[in-house]
């Protein structure tokens, strides 16, 4: 992503809002290569041209790694004509560099989604191949007991036809309400109910804890987000 428009790489680089830096691109205030530039969707490349607010150096980084506790009700979108996506949750510096989620989560999930605008990290992530394992924490209705386990294990023929690949199953709490971990190497849509659901159960809460070496930072209130650290992105990769 190195080519971008000029306002919105001034936008995302925390110098104002999109109207306040097309305001100074106006006023000549901002030079590419020692040139002032006046029109604001002149296309810039990040790699190799200088920027310059006055006499400050716009510093530019043009790949984030945000980690958000989705909360329910929020569809995990970049955009939707009718509902609010999680993209909405971010402030305008950050959406005008393009970010979405890697992966889905369900409108009623709550958890663990990583936000990036890196597309090959997003691809390593969601490749079956790479089997990175996602785990889940999930309250089910009735007894979950071992013949669960064991099914998980073996793999569940879904409604569909679709048999699922070696999950695993933890049992917290076995009750009238059961608490369990669960540990899945893909992703298929809305793949935890229908697993339940196929052996006659129904999940009542669905939180996503960790997905491979990222694990949610429970300091996140549903709705919170903040950047990933150097090491948590570097573990990922
Ligand atoms: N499985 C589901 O059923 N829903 C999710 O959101 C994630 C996994």
């Amino acid at each position: 992503m190195a080519k971008i428009r000029l306002d919105k790489l001034l936008a995302h680089s925390g110098i104002g809002t999109r109207k306040q830096v097309k305001k100074f691109i106006r006023k000549g205030l901002v030079t590419v290569n020692g040139k002032a530039v006046r029109d604001a969707g002149t296309i810039v490349d990040t790699k190799h041209d200088e920027i310059f607010i006055g006499n400050e150096k716009v510093k530019y980084r043009d790949l984030i790694y945000i980690m958000m506790n989705k909360p329910k009700g929020v569809i995990t979108s970049t955009y939707d004509p009718a509902e609010r996506t999680v993209i909405d949750l971010l402030p305008p510096e950050l959406t005008a560099v393009d970010p979405f989620p890697v992966g889905r989560l369900d409108k009623d999930t709550e958890g663990l989604l990583l936000i990036t605008n890196d597309g090959e990290l997003a691809h390593q992530l969601l490749s079956p191949k790479k089997n990175v394992v996602k785990k889940y924490y999930a309250q089910i209705q009735g007894i979950v007991d071992e013949n669960d386990v064991k099914a998980f294990k073996e793999g569940i023929i879904l409604e569909d036809g679709y048999k699922t690949l070696p999950a695993g199953l933890e049992i917290l709490r076995a009750a009238d309400v059961s608490e369990v971990y669960v540990y899945l190497k893909e992703g298929k849509y809305h793949q935890i109910k229908r697993m339940f659901k196929a052996l006659g159960k129904k999940v009542l809460y669905l939180k996503r804890l960790a997905m491979g070496s990222l694990v949610l930072d429970e300091r996140l209130k549903p709705g919170e987000w903040r950047e990933l650290t150097e090491e948590e992105v570097s573990s990922l990769k």
